[in-house]
């Protein structure tokens, strides 16, 4: 198994970081409600967002209204809903319609799910996700379900398979298509891209770090995976983020004394 990458080289190229958070900075808890934000992990961002002139972004699941309670009001650039909103240099760009979309398929998803146990239909502000448990529905049956409440809306949305969970997206968002809408422009444009996650949903992510041969890093030993790098856990890709960021001051100390 791949290990991590050796920390970057902030003399010779300049970087651009693309963060999952559930999973990736945050250990997973039973529920998206009751994760715990370790103490330090919000400076830790914005100290690397600092050192990479403004070049860090997260790429989540999780709303952007759910990032910001979560995290508090970081002002950090960040893709919601697995890119379907994106939050960049302060102004919120979504895709055209989800919004009045998402609440119509996600009635026809809970309706259809309303008697198998341990089934939730979770409606954000552009995607909608729905988590399920085996042995009550399977990977396949759960596409089904979803697929049939997508019914006429089906060429505006696409569905993206997670751990228990399918994912129900505007056909044009993904973690891989927000990667690249943030490296079209500024300060990301130009740069070595690095992404950080940790599930099947972030794999779209990897690859398209690994079509600008960027570094893809997958935390966890378990799934296949596009990603050129493992983390063990969150613990050692927080431990390497800290790196980084102490290569970072370390270079800038260099710079001041020259
Ligand atoms: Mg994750």
């Amino acid at each position: 198994m791949l290990d991590l990458p050796p920390i970057p080289d902030f003399h010779e190229r300049s970087w651009a970081l693309f963060l999952d958070v559930d999973g990736t900075l945050l250990e997973l808890a039973e529920h998206p409600d009751k994760v715990v934000v370790p103490e330090g992990l919000v400076s830790l961002l914005v100290r690397l967002k600092n050192s990479l002139g403004g070049a860090l972004a997260l790429i989540s699941g999780r709303s952007l209204a759910s990032l910001e309670a979560l995290l508090g009001e970081t002002g950090l650039d960040a893709a919601g809903c697995h890119g379907a909103e994106l939050r960049i240099a302060g102004t919120v760009k979504t895709f055209a319609g989800a919004d009045t979309l998402v609440p119509r398929v996600a009635e026809r998803l809970a309706r259809r799910a309303d008697a198998i146990p341990l089934a939730m239909v979770e409606v954000k502000t552009h995607s909608v996700a729905f988590h399920y448990r085996p042995p009550a529905l399977d990977p396949g049956q759960a596409r089904q379900l979803a697929e049939q409440a997508l019914a006429g809306d089906a060429a505006r949305f696409r569905l993206l398979a997670g751990k228990n969970v399918v994912e129900i997206l505007p056909s044009d968002a993904g973690k891989g298509r927000a990667i690249a809408c943030f490296l079209d422009r500024s300060p990301y444009a130009g740069r070595i891209p690095v992404f950080i996650g940790d599930d099947v949903t972030d794999e779209e992510g990897f690859r398209e770090i690994n079509r600008r041969d960027g570094l893809s890093i997958r935390v966890g030993a378990d799934g296949e995976t596009a990603a050129r790098y493992r983390a063990t856990d969150v613990a050692a890709a927080t431990a390497w983020l800290d790196r980084l960021v102490g290569a970072a001051a370390e270079r800038e100390i260099k710079q001041v004394k020259r």
